[in-house]
């Protein structure tokens, strides 16, 4: 297994160093004309999705429900459950609160955003005029997302949230399903084994696409780097990129491994390593859900959590618990401001703590899945802004077209936050949740 693991983190960043390295110049570089460039550049991204992307989205729905189901099962007492699912939330909640202040803060200090270019500004909001248009319309503020939210997590019809891929439908009544089982008790044993047998098999499955994943990520980075090139980050951006993958590094290198070893007493660095799979797929992918069952597989096979703790705080993480996805919106949103000269105030900036980490929640965990929720967390702050007075300046919608070029790199480091968040959260939970009673002792190792 040992050597076997070794190549295949060779081979991935063998593949990521191609991708940069082919994307940028014999994609971004060719000199074609941009639309020329735009078409064969799509073409790396279709393949990406096709070899890499796809096989591994076809296996979320199903894991999610084996994981969840022999999870519960396994942990068996409902006390016991409600203990561990109450720590899970509190550790999730604390965390995304964490990281916001932690990006408002970087925001505030490095103001990323002042000096814009008048001209730049004009343009590049322009573009996205026509986008923000569609959203918003969907959008219904803050309460219709949680409305939202709500209605995904108590769904009236499995198959159906099944064919949409409705994660968060397919684990809370999989919860219901499981305590269920639980109550049934011995009569139900030989369906909880064949689900555990089902889940073995699928874990097999995601073994075997992670072969590929040397190959999909150099498709997924070359296309990436080749749409933006390495050196289009203009000096007007750049500002905000050092501070978003500023911020996004001190939470993945500081803060969760300072929380990890508190609360598990683990190397932290040593549990980063073994999940190296997974946060490179999660760079590759952008997508927390996509990469949610090598995050599984990874986390169990590789970094010492227990099934009991993964099945648990994965499936729900991928789709509530996002770190990186909260410093990012706090910043961004700081930035546009500042790029628009608004003033923001202390009252601002906690509206911007408070919705930045409920929009985290609502984000969904795929590639991109936070500008729609960027657009709440802007007409909360100019709701508040409007409250201190008639003339109060108020920011479009459509500034979202200033950090929509960079988007999918910024995407790509916080999609690996994210992940790394729910993989700390397995790990402080295995402490409380090992497999087996006698590994009790070997989790506070
Ligand atoms: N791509 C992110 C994720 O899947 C969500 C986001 O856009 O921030 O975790």
């Amino acid at each position: 297994m040992g050597k076997k693991t070794n190549l295949l983190t060779f081979l991935i960043f063998l593949g990521l160093v191609l991708g940069v390295l082919v994307g940028h110049y014999a994609l971004w570089d060719a000199g074609a004309s941009p639309e020329g460039r735009e078409q064969a550049v799509a073409a790396w991204k279709t393949m990406g999705d096709l070899v890499f992307v796809r096989p591994l989205r076809l296996l979320i729905i199903p894991l999610v429900f084996t994981s969840v189901l022999t999870g519960i099962t396994s942990i068996g007492d409902p006390k016991r459950l409600g203990l561990l699912g109450g720590a899970t939330l509190v550790y999730y909640i604390v965390t995304m609160i964490i990281a916001v202040v932690v990006g408002v803060t970087i925001g505030a200090i490095f103001q990323p955003g002042s000096g814009f270019p008048d001209d730049l500004r004009a343009s590049m909001s322009e573009t996205a005029a026509g986008m923000v248009g569609g959203i918003s319309s969907e959008g219904g503020g803050l309460s219709g997302a949680w409305l939202a939210i709500l209605h995904q997590m108590i769904p009236i019809n499995f198959f159906q949230a099944a064919v949409e891929g409705q994660a968060l439908s397919i684990i809370t009544a999989t919860i219901f399903l499981g305590v269920g089982i639980v109550a049934i008790g011995e009569k139900a044993e030989p369906f909880t084994r064949a689900i555990e047998a089902l889940h073995e098999v699928l874990m097999l499955l995601v073994q075997w696409v992670i072969w590929i994943m040397p190959l999909g990520v150099f498709l997924l980075v070359a296309w990436a780097v080749g749409n933006i090139g390495l050196v289009t980050l203009t000096k007007a951006l750049s500002r905000y990129i050092v501070c978003v993958v500023g911020g996004l590094s001190l939470h993945m290198f500081v803060t969760l491994p300072v929380v990890l070893f508190l609360l598990a007493r683990t190397n932290p660095y040593r549990f980063m390593w073994r999940m190296k799979t997974a946060l490179l797929t999660a760079f590759g992918t952008s997508s927390s859900m996509a990469t949610l069952p090598v995050t599984i597989e990874t986390s169990t096979e590789e970094a010492g959590c227990s099934r009991r703790a993964s099945g648990l705080v994965l499936p729900l993480g991928a789709t509530v618990n996002m770190d990186g996805t909260a410093l990012y919106q706090g910043i961004a949103v700081i930035f546009l401001f500042q790029a628009f000269g608004i003033d923001l105030h202390f009252t601002e900036y906690l509206a911007i703590v408070l919705t930045a980490t409920l929009a985290a929640v609502g984000a969904a965990g795929v590639p991109g899945g936070s500008i729609a929720t960027i657009l709440i967390i802007i007409t909360a702050v100019n709701s508040t802004l409007g409250a201190s007075g008639e003339n109060a300046p108020q920011l479009p919608l459509a500034a979202i077209g200033l950090i929509l070029p960079v988007d999918r790199i910024l995407d790509m480091c916080r999609t690996m936050v994210n992940v790394w968040g729910d993989s700390v959260g397995a790990r402080i939970i295995t402490r409380l949740a090992p497999d087996e009673e006698e590994e009790r002792e070997a989790a506070y190792a």
